[in-house]
């Protein structure tokens, strides 16, 4: 679904990734792990198109993306979290999630044909799937930082991307919001793949198909919980960074 191969990304004289490399199957939960500063969210934002990788090439779903527009990107099936996802804390949930939809399909250059009735059961879709339906008529600045979270996922997901990004969603949360995080992704897969960064080990590995490691802009790493596990170089650097 997703290759993202040779990336080097240079900002001045840094260079933040190196040849860095990225591939999700369809349905694949795919966790990007490494230490501070290795590049995660540069390889996530050079994926989403809100930077362009100074080489290297992103393919997503059979076409090449690399220089694809944000609208480009949205009618592709990218879920475009980093561009226009984020909540309006004066709005109401239902609100939130209903202008996630339309903003997206209205980027998206599609007509909307949908009734009125369909937009609302999927609204409220959204909602129930992240246990949010009772709270639909509160602003959103009434909700806890994980609901708001929540919240900014569902506005993700209602569009029905093929493949959802997230940045540290769990960033702030509790132990017991990160655990429920866990559960209320399970279900997405059904209909879409998932790259995720976090620095909670046990979380991602606890959700993950795949990791791949980034150390310094390059892939130290990349495959199965398993592998990634029993892989020489990523203990190394996690015990020469603990
Ligand atoms: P963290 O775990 O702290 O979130 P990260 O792995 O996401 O780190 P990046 O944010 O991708 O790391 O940053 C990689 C490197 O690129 C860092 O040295 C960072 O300072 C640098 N960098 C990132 N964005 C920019 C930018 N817009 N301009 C200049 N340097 C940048
Ligand atoms: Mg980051």
């Amino acid at each position: 679904l997703l290759a993202a191969a040779d990336i080097v990304k240079v900002f001045g004289k840094l260079t933040a990734l190196n040849g860095a490399y990225l591939t999700v199957a369809p349905n694949e939960f795919h966790g990007l792990i490494g230490p501070n500063g290795s590049g995660k969210s540069t390889l996530m934002k050079c994926v989403a198109g809100a930077e362009t990788p100074t080489t290297g090439s992103v393919r997503f779903d059979g076409r090449d993306i690399t220089a694809a527009s944000p609208a480009e990107r949205a009618r592709a099936g990218l879920s475009l979290k980093f561009q226009i996802t984020s909540v309006l804390p004066a709005l109401t949930l239902y609100d939130n999630i209903l202008l996630a939809l339309q903003a997206r399909t209205s980027l998206a250059g599609l007509v909307f044909s949908r009734t009125r009735g369909v937009l609302h059961d999927r609204v409220m879709g959204m909602l129930e799937q992240f246990r949010l339906a009772d709270r639909a008529g509160e602003p959103a600045s009434a909700l806890s930082h994980g609901q708001q979270q929540w919240l900014e996922i569902a506005m993700a997901l209602a569009p029905e991307p093929k493949l959802l990004l997230l940045d540290e969603p769990t960033g702030g949360m509790s132990l017991e919001e990160r655990r429920v995080t866990g559960e209320l992704l399970q279900p997405i897969r059904a209909h879409c793949s998932l790259v995720i960064v976090e620095h909670d080990l046990d979380f991602i590995r606890d959700i993950c198909d795949r990791l791949t490691v980034l150390d310094q802009g390059s892939v130290l790493d990349s495959g199965t919980v398993q592998h990634i596990q029993a892989s020489p170089q990523v203990q190394e650097v996690y015990l020469r960074r603990a």
